[in-house]
């Protein structure tokens, strides 16, 4: 990194960023400008950026060479990796669907959601049992009821499951039963539970927050995995823009920068950041045809009395629709679905 000294900066600023830097096992170069100096400081990067050097006299700025994550970087690992959800893969070689209700409401609800899914070539399932709600009065889930419900789907369907964990309490219990945690956008730079569950043996998908840029995202994925979980999946949700037509803004790009930034797999939630049906189509084939590693959908048999997120929902009928586009497009653009 380079700290760049202010015009009033004396000798003294300058020595001691020099002398606190050696401290911390690295090397200082300065290289002395007409009206500004500054200091290369090269070394053990870790100390060197655990101190904030913006703070010390003298100092006007810091400009950081490497990136701020390294074991989510494709610089060192330019392989992409692939992650096992159950039996199913996630990764470059292959096109996954991903889908199933946004919430578990009832067993019956969720098993027609489930197989709705299937029958469109779903190889995972989703459906969530603890709700983040925007308001407190909102239906919360149903807790540990619909585990129970979510096991049933699996069982019926032979299909692995996601499934969002809000609160450090649940990881435990969720890790022994589920395929996949999920960290969904409102949790995405919750620290603690990004510790948490990089402590698991089970994959993690870490969804994009609602306002964050794709190196705070790749930061948050550098939390799981720095606590020794790597199977990490990166869900783009949509972020919030001034755009008010859509509930979120697709951001296609930031999913394809990911990818070159990463070598995780990178996935794409089009239900969550359009908000309308009839916008989760189009944009769940373009994310395909954009290189998406799978992409996740809500389905809901009768969205007008969903508790959570009906006008995003498709139809059975729909998903099974979408299931054979994408499968199309997918095999257009050499990314086989697998089934
Ligand atoms: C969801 O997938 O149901 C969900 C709550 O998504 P997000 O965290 O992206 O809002
Ligand atoms: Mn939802």
């Amino acid at each position: 990194m380079v700290v760049v000294m202010k015009a009033e900066a004396t000798d003294a600023d300058i020595e001691a960023v020099s002398e606190r830097a050696r401290n911390a096992g690295g090397e200082a170069f300065v290289s002395r400008g007409t009206v500004h100096t500054v200091v290369g400081l090269v070394g053990d990067t870790e100390r060197l950026r655990a101190v904030d050097w913006r703070q010390m006299h003298g100092v006007d700025h810091v400009i950081q060479i490497g990136k701020a994550y390294k074991m989510v970087a494709r610089d060192l690992h330019p392989e992409a990796t692939t992650v096992l959800v159950g039996p199913t893969p996630v990764g470059r070689g292959t096109f996954t669907i991903i889908a199933g209700p946004c919430a578990v409401e009832s067993e019956e609800q969720a098993l027609i959601a489930c197989k709705a899914a299937q029958m469109a070539g779903a190889t995972i399932l989703r459906g969530d049992v603890y709700k983040p709600r925007t308001s407190p009065y909102s239906f919360q889930g149903l807790g540990e009821r619909g585990l129970e419900i979510l096991q049933e789907c699996r069982a019926q369907t032979g299909l692995p499951f996601v499934v969002e964990v809000v609160d450090v309490s649940h990881v435990g219990r969720v890790a022994e039963i589920a395929d996949c945690i999920r960290i969904g956008t409102r949790n995405a730079q919750n620290f603690e539970l990004l510790k948490e569950v990089g402590l698991t043996n089970k994959p993690v998908m870490l969804k994009r927050g609602l306002a964050m840029t794709i190196d705070e995202w790749l930061q948050a994925a550098e939390y799981v995995a720095q606590r020794g979980n790597s199977e990490i999946i990166l869900c783009e949700r949509g972020i919030r823009t001034f755009e008010p037509a859509t509930r979120n803004t697709l951001d296609l790009a930031g999913m394809a920068v990911a990818q070159h930034e990463s070598h995780l797999p990178v996935i794409v939630d089009p239900s969550h950041a359009v908000g309308k049906r009839h916008l989760v189509a189009p944009m769940a084939l373009a994310a395909v045809a954009a290189g998406a590693d799978a992409v996740m959908i809500d389905v809901h048999a009768d969205p007008e009395q969903a508790l959570v997120d009906g006008p995003q929902a498709l139809l059975p009928d729909e998903m099974v629709d979408l299931g054979a586009r994408l499968a199309r497009v997918a095999a257009a653009v050499d990314r086989p679905l697998n089934r």
